[in-house]
């Protein structure tokens, strides 16, 4: 599974207005804390994490969560299904067959939420026997007539309704509420809105919609009948074997699953998609979205293939099951999961065409599948033990991004996991593999992901390419259908490698904690420098790090590098170096997870700026020089990063023109540097990145590019020179040219007009930004309220009604957390409006969110105070 983005990447930052909104998000301490630089170079903002007050309980005082006992184990289920959309029941008969795991057994125990059962029967020697049974909504317990013994089969067959609506309670970060099956506007009375329905099972939810032993560690084959709409289409684990028609306006659908996975990830969609088929060799490949979004599916999707070949070869294990279905639905719970052959994305990944030329889902769409194999073919055997599922995909991330997008790409990448580690870490340190916790959610972390994905890369470094790969096609192979704990990877690298990795495994995997270190260099001997190393990290708390780390140097343009090997608290080792060198770098590379403070002067920053190869460690120079506001190395440094081969270090570089006001000054001489990356650059970030500085620079002076560029194919470029043309003091525009972009659906050209009526204080525009509100959702929506609340503060002063209608409306229903703050943001703005506050107070105490009723509160407080 993957977590959805809370409060999504802000690309928009060139207007004023932007900025007032983001400085709302910002300045009310909604972003600050969490902000971090991504892999692209955006910005990605957490908006809630900062509100999470954590009072850490230590893990001794948590309970210990064993691997659930097998008593019986489930070997097959015949399922057959069908749905009362309206009062949205799952009415569901399900044979199961089961055999004891080792001790003979007199009850089968099941697990089933919120069901009313009918008959619970045997099928005994051709002969239906009734068996009774207890229930307390979470279990039923089915006694049989006789002991079963290991070897014996019992087969059940349980008739029941599920009402996965009942006691729906609150999920994790991850996963944001615990219904199993999801109904999405069943009986159509939502306009615009399509009526489908989807599973999600992780954790343990499946057991709301079918009868099943909900626990990671179990494994069953499948035979699923859907009772569908004709009009519908199906989808499920494995293949479709048969599809019949009822005659009365449904069709029965026949999904098989040969192959033994857990329950958590038996999953089905039913709903009115288009089908995108593609393939991998003889391997079918389907992308389901919403009718009209093929061609965006096909471009979205298309590195399927690709990447499915990548992981084969780079693992020397094929894809394991029938096809991969990969599913976008409205309203997930979550980013997306990996339900085996049948992943389910959130609508965010829905785009057009023109939009999908910017997609940036690769990394979830590998995330996703590295699962099929990692979680799905080998899995978890606990909720304890997750890291073994997560830490694979999030790695996966990481090997496509090199593998497709470039080295430099992959290491920034895993510096931005990194970073989210440690901010979680600073307050909420936890062993990776975690026995005691309260809640199997709270697994789902930054912790089992980043951390776990950065743990491997370390082991993939200390180990090399080839024993680390090969020691991954050992685990699979050998736990290929079976549910592991960490000591079999630990096996298995040992068993390749001939290394013990208890110590590896131990400190990375089973203690707490990263090493802080301390580095001096002295340089007093330049052809043998002395490295001094402290581990200052508490050693009460956290282990003295065993860790292998490389030091590197350049001589002119090679790059010399030798790997040293910490065993202790306090350490000093000569480095031998040979040749006299000024400057050596202490995890160049930022592969290390260690939060490391070499002393460097800002001119040594400079330096590796630079000299470095590594793309990270350049841009790791700049943002050291940022962080120390040292305005004369960045004069020099800034001009080159518009030149540097890293596009993340181009965008950046723009993004520091674009903020800082006295940089215009000494470097206008650059803008012409700039122009040329507005039009020719590769990448559209870049682009966009330029067209923002020239609208801050001078708008007036790219009148003509902007014009144009407002017709590019990519919506990022076309939306920055939107924004440029919003900022021409005089547009001498025919508004009629700008109302063209009125049929525009996508957000970065919604904002885009919307400010460019915002600064010219064009009346009359209300009923489009109504229009426009009402069609927007998710991340467009949630950038396009805040122009909207300042066209009726700002421009339409007499319509203020109308708005605060729609942002309450928001406010008080919209299932989205980050959407309903966004509401709130900027209803803050109307706060001198009659009864505002009032009702926002009101609607306040209603919020079902922790983490937003704090931040409520805190900012009513305050204005109540003011009051
Ligand atoms: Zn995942």
């Amino acid at each position: 599974m993957i977590q959805k983005p809370v409060c999504p990447k802000i690309n928009l930052r060139s207007s004023s207005l932007t900025l007032v909104f983001v400085v709302l998000l910002i300045g009310l301490g909604g972003c600050k804390s969490t902000a971090m630089l991504s892999a692209d170079g955006s910005v990605e903002v957490d908006t809630l994490a900062v509100e999470e007050e954590i009072f850490w309980e230590p893990s001794d005082k948590l309970p210990y969560q064993a691997s659930a006992t097998r008593s019986m184990d489930l070997l097959h289920m015949d399922l057959d299904l069908r749905f009362d959309w309206k009062n949205q029941q799952v009415i569901g008969k399900a044979k199961l067959r089961l055999t004891p795991y080792f001790y003979p057994q007199k009850i089968v125990v099941l697990d089933a939420q919120d069901f009313e059962f009918g008959r619970v029967v045997r099928i005994h020697n051709g002969q239906l026997e009734t068996l009774s049974y207890r229930y307390d909504n979470q279990e039923i317990q089915i006694y049989l007539p006789e002991e079963a013994s290991v070897g014996d089969t019992v087969e059940l067959e349980v008739n029941y309704v599920a009402f996965p609506e009942r006691n729906s309670g609150e999920g994790s970060a991850a996963i944001t509420d615990t219904k199993g099956l999801y109904f999405i506007d069943p009986m159509d009375t939502i306009p615009g809105k399509p009526t489908m329905l989807w599973t999600q099972g992780e954790t343990e939810h499946s057991s709301k919609w079918f009868p099943t032993i909900d626990r990671p560690n179990e494994r069953l084959t499948h035979d699923i009948w859907l009772t569908v709409p004709d009009s519908m289409v199906s989808i499920s684990n494995g293949r479709m074997l048969k599809q019949e028609s009822l005659g009365n306006g449904l069709r029965k659908d026949h999904w098989k699953m040969d192959l033994p996975h857990a329950p958590y990830l038996v999953a089905i969609a039913v709903g009115d998609f288009a089908k995108v088929t593609a393939s991998h060799g003889d391997l079918p490949l389907g992308y389901y979205v919403k009718k009209g979004f093929e061609k965006g599916a096909a471009k979205v999707f298309a590195s399927t293939p690709q990447m499915i070949g990548y992981f084969e070869r780079t693992l020397g294990v094929p894809f394991p099951w029938q096809k991969y279905d990969q599913i976008v639905v409205r309203d997930f719970v979550s980013g997306a999961m990996e339900n085996t052959t049948a992943s389910i994305f959130m609508e965010e990944l829905l785009l057009d065409e023109r939009e999908a030329l910017d997609s940036e889902w690769d990394y979830i769409i590998a995330h996703e599948l590295f699962h099929q194999w990692f979680g799905d073919l080998v899995t978890a055997e606990s909720w304890s033990n997750l890291t073994l599922n997560e830490a694979f995909a999030n790695y996966s991330e990481y090997l496509w991004n090199a593998h497709r997008y470039g080295q430099d790409q992959a290491d920034l990448k895993l510096v931005v996991e990194k970073e989210g580690y440690f901010a979680e870490a600073e307050t909420d340190p936890k062993e990776l593999i975690r026995f005691n916790y309260a809640d199997a959610e709270d697994l789902f972390d930054a912790h089992s992901y980043n951390k776990g994905g950065l743990v491997l890369h370390m082991l993939r470094r200390q180990l090399g390419d080839a024993a680390f790969f090969k020691g991954l096609n050992l685990y699979l192979t050998k736990h290929a259908f079976q549910a592991v704990e960490a000591h079999d990877l630990r096996l298995a690298m040992e068993q390749v490698s001939g290394q013990d990795l208890n110590g590896f495994f131990n400190q990375w995997f089973f203690a707490k904690g990263h090493p802080e270190l301390k580095i001096e260099v002295d340089y007093s001997k330049p052809e043998n420098l002395l490295l001094r190393f402290s581990q200052v990290q508490d050693l009460d708390e956290f282990p003295v790090f065993q860790l292998p780390i490389t030091v590197s140097w350049y001589e002119g343009t090679v790059r010399k590098t030798k790997t040293v090997q910490l065993t202790q608290a306090e350490q000093d080792i000569a480095l031998e170096n040979g040749n006299p060198i000024s400057l050596v770098y202490v995890n160049e590379g930022q592969e290390i997870l260690m939060k490391g403070n070499q002393v460097m002067s800002n001119a040594q920053y400079l330096q590796q700026f630079k000299e470095s190869q590594l793309g990270v460690a350049r841009y790791a120079a700049l943002d050291s020089l940022v962080s120390r506001e040292a305005a004369e190395e960045l004069r020099v440094v800034l001009p080159l990063t518009l030149e540097d081969s890293f596009a993340a270090i181009r965008e950046r570089g723009l993004s520091l023109l674009l903020a800082g006001d006295q940089l215009k000054e000494s470097l206008a001489e650059l803008e012409e540097k700039i122009y040329r990356l507005a039009e020719e650059d590769t990448n559209n970030k870049v682009r966009a990145g330029a067209l923002e500085v020239l609208a801050e620079w001078n708008p007036s002076g790219y009148r003509g590019a902007f014009t144009r560029l407002a017709r590019d194919p990519s919506y990022l470029v076309a939306g920055a020179a939107l924004m440029g043309l919003a900022r021409v003091a005089d547009p001498a525009m025919e508004l009629s040219w700008m109302e063209t972009f009125e049929r525009e659906t996508n957000f970065r050209m919604s904002v885009g007009l919307a400010e460019y009526y915002l600064e010219n204080k064009i009346l009359g525009k209300g009923p489009w930004f109504e229009q426009t509100f009402s069609k927007l959702s998710g991340e467009g929506l949630y950038y396009f309220m805040g122009y909207y609340g300042s066209y009726y503060l700002e421009v339409e002063v007499t319509q203020k009604e109308k708005a605060l209608r729609h942002l309450f409306t928001v406010l008080e229903y919209n299932t989205k957390d980050f959407l309903r703050l966004g509401a709130f943001q900027t209803l803050l703005g109307f706060v001198m409006e009659e009864g505002v506050l009032d009702k926002m107070v009101a609607i306040a105490e209603k919020e079902q969110s922790e983490d937003l009723q704090s931040y409520y509160s805190y900012y009513l407080e305050l204005l109540k105070e003011e009051n």
